[in-house]
Order: C-alpha cells, then sequence, then structure tokens
C-alpha cells in the first residue's frame, strides 16, 4: 500500500465481503458468531485476531481506526462514541488515584471541566500553564506527574503551542505527551512526528466535516492503547458503527475539503485584517500571529478556524451575531457551513473576566469556523455584519 495520506485515506478498507462491494458496507451488528466451541474459546482467551462484540471492535469502526492510525503515524487505536470519550477514557485507562497532569490552559471547556471538577474526585490534580509560557511547564512538574497534555492549536483563541519544545520537556521528565489534534486534523499536522505518544481527536469536527455525527478517536504507542482499549472495552464508551462507516468515508474526502477550508480561511483572516472595525486577527498562517514561526514549522496550512476581536466588546460582539445572514450561529465548528460563535457571551459567559482573558477570550473576540462556501460569499456576509 502506497504511504501517501490521500491514498491511504481513499484505499484503507475492510476485506470485501462474499459480495465484492465496492464501498465497505454498514455492519450494524452487535455480535458476531463462532463456528465451535474452540473458536469461541480461543476467541475470548485473545488467541485469535477477531471480531467478538462491537462494543469490543466491529468492522467499520476498525477500518476507521486503522485510516487515522495510518495517517498520523501511529502504532495503534480506538475509536469512541465523541471526543469527549476519547479525552476521558484515555486519563481514566491510564492514571490512579493521586497522580498528576501538567496542561496547557487554553483546552476544550469539556476537558477542563475533567480537570476541575471529575479527576479531582479520584484525587487526580491538574496544575496549568499558559500557551505563552512555555519556560513555566518544567517548574509545574512533581514526582507524580504522568501526563503533559495540550491543544494546538487552541480553542477558541487559536494559538499554537510548540510541540516539539512540549515532547523534549516531556522526555526529559519521563511524561507521556498526549495532544489533542482536533483542530489540524491528521492531514496538516502529525503529532507523533514531534514526539506525542497519543494524540487525541473529535471526529465530530472536520475529520465528519459535514455536521452530522459525533465521534472520537485515541491513537499511538501500541501498549498505551492496549491500556485505553482494555478499560473502553470494560466500561462502554465504544463509537457507533454506522458513525464510523460514515466516518471512514469522509475521511475518503479529507484532504480535498481541508485544503478548501484552509484556503477560504487564510482569505477570510487577510479580507478581516485589513477591516478598521477589527482590532486584531488570530490564524497560524498570517505572519502577524504571535506564534507564525511555530505554525510553519509543525502543521501543512492554516486549518480553518479564524479569531478576530471586534472593536467595542461584548456589545460589539453581539451585535455583529445579530447582523449575520449567510454564516450560521451554532456551537459546532469544522462543518462544511460557516459558523461564527462570540465566546464571551455564550460559550465561557460563565468564566471570570479574568479566567476568560487568561485563555485569550477577550469581549469583543468572535470565533469563525469558515466553511466550503464560495468565499467571496462568506466575506460579503462578514463585511455587512460588521457595519455599524
Ligand atoms: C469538540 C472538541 C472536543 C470534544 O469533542 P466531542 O466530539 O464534542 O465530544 C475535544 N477537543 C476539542 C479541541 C474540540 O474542539
Amino acid at each position: 500500500m502506497s504511504r501517501n495520506f490521500e491514498t491511504q485515506a481513499v484505499r484503507i478498507q475492510t476485506e470485501r465481503s462474499q459480495f465484492s462491494e465496492h464501498s465497505t458496507p454498514l455492519y450494524l451488528t452487535s455480535s458476531f458468531v463462532f463456528d465451535d466451541a474452540e473458536d469461541m474459546r480461543a476467541s475470548f482467551a485473545e488467541e485469535k485476531q477477531r471480531n467478538l462484540y462491537s462494543r469490543f471492535s466491529n468492522p467499520n469502526t476498525t477500518e476507521f481506526v486503522d485510516k487515522i492510525v495510518a495517517m498520523e503515524g501511529a502504532e495503534a487505536g480506538y475509536a469512541f462514541a465523541t471526543g469527549m470519550g476519547a479525552v476521558f477514557s484515555t486519563f481514566a485507562a491510564l492514571l490512579s488515584a493521586g497522580d498528576h497532569i501538567v496542561s496547557s490552559r487554553s483546552v476544550f471547556g469539556s476537558t477542563h471541566s475533567l480537570f476541575t471538577k471529575y479527576l479531582p474526585k479520584w484525587n487526580i490534580e491538574t496544575s496549568y500553564f499558559k500557551v505563552n509560557e512555555l519556560d513555566k511547564v518544567e517548574s509545574l512538574i512533581q514526582p507524580n506527574t504522568k501526563i503533559l497534555y495540550a491543544e494546538s492549536p487552541t480553542n477558541p483563541a487559536v494559538d499554537i503551542l510548540d510541540l516539539e519544545a512540549l515532547s523534549q520537556i516531556a522526555k526529559k521528565h519521563n511524561l507521556l505527551l498526549v495532544i489533542d489534534n482536533c483542530f489540524a486534523t491528521p492531514y496538516l499536522q502529525n503529532p507523533i512526528k514531534f514526539g506525542a505518544d497519543l494524540v487525541i481527536h473529535s471526529a465530530t469536527k472536520l475529520i465528519d466535516g459535514q455536521g452530522r455525527v459525533l465521534g472520537g478517536v485515541t491513537v499511538g504507542k501500541a501498549e498505551l492503547v492496549k491500556e485505553i482499549y482494555l478499560f473502553s472495552r470494560n466500561t462502554g464508551p465504544a463509537m457507533s458503527p454506522f458513525n464510523a462507516w460514515v466516518l471512514s468515508k469522509s475521511l475518503e474526502t479529507l484532504a480535498v475539503r481541508v485544503d478548501k477550508h484552509c484556503e477560504n480561511a487564510l482569505k477570510v483572516a487577510q479580507f478581516l485584517e485589513a477591516h478598521p472595525a477589527v482590532n486584531f486577527v488570530k490564524y497560524p498562517f498570517l505572519p502577524s500571529h504571535p506564534q507564525y514561526e511555530v505554525a510553519k514549522k509543525q502543521m501543512r496550512l492554516g486549518g480553518n478556524i479564524v479569531a478576530f476581536e471586534i472593536k467595542g466588546g461584548i456589545e460589539a460582539g453581539r451585535k455583529f451575531l445579530n447582523k449575520i445572514k449567510l454564516c450560521s450561529l451554532s456551537a459546532n465548528l469544522g462543518d462544511s457551513r460557516t459558523i461564527v460563535t462570540h465566546p464571551a457571551s455564550t460559550t465561557h459567559s460563565k468564566l471570570s473576566e479574568e479566567d476568560r482573558l487568561e485563555v485569550g477570550i477577550t469581549d469583543g473576540l468572535v470565533r469563525s469556523s469558515i466553511g466550503l462556501e464560495f468565499v467571496d460569499d462568506v466575506i460579503q456576509d462578514l463585511k455587512q455584519a460588521l457595519e455599524v
């Protein structure tokens, strides 16, 4: 098999059935049958690699996982019902009571809740560093620290963390480096190349790309994935075969879709940067981005998320949303449809202003997930919404 990304995305496929189907069929089955008592015994003893029950594995989820493993240059993986299923199961499988996490402060909202509200119930604490303070990371490491965790680019402020620098710290202190690679997709960035041990995706976003199904996946070193698999096979966060079938199809077009998303996003970012009602724009492949050089080093293109700050604070942000006509106001991202959100008045409104500013959410910050519409139409919509 060719190791080229697009070829793997299209050609990695579950073995054909007796019907010689070209496109992989949907295997909606909860369990699988055995030939005889010996087959059943050997299968449960794991002397054979085969499907037993769809909480453990299923041909559709295996095809999806095999593709992500190949795309990320990983050894093994397991697919989950949601991205948060992947995040939680990864921590729950690998950590014990009393362990400690060091994490970037700029993490997905539910991941933040996991660190601050739920993991402490099992005496697992998290220390945070700011995205622009990698030099402080080492001072947070304790004898019981097990995992170094980060997202890049971050949600919603689109900051970039230097994966190679994080991996050097992780190696020096014998920590596992776990990276949420959701915003980049396996097409734009492969954290394992820069030293990550595990990579997590919410497949709900650009991997699905059309806002249809939820999904998550963790890939990386085989011995770690084995622990995550055993935990998950017993606790039940498995991906549905239907969602795996949808998502594996989506991966066939990931490269062409993401190329177009990035082309459109760069044009939108350039338009916004020149607009007088905009204070600043954060897009990884704009030279004005504070971590532009790092983004260029570790990403193929800049992604589809453009963050920008409208002059005039919270009120200006709300007014902008109300004037939007074509784009959608929605909590999702990575959809074929362009989506705009105003974190300060919605997703992050419960945070104190100090906490919001710490993760880069200024009052007028808008997060836009640029879709696949004709880009001038998106720009026209943003332009008329920015008029005062
Ligand atoms: C959406 C998201 C998640 C959670 O994924 P779900 O599929 O919604 O559970 C995790 N990390 C990041 C960066 C996300 O954007």
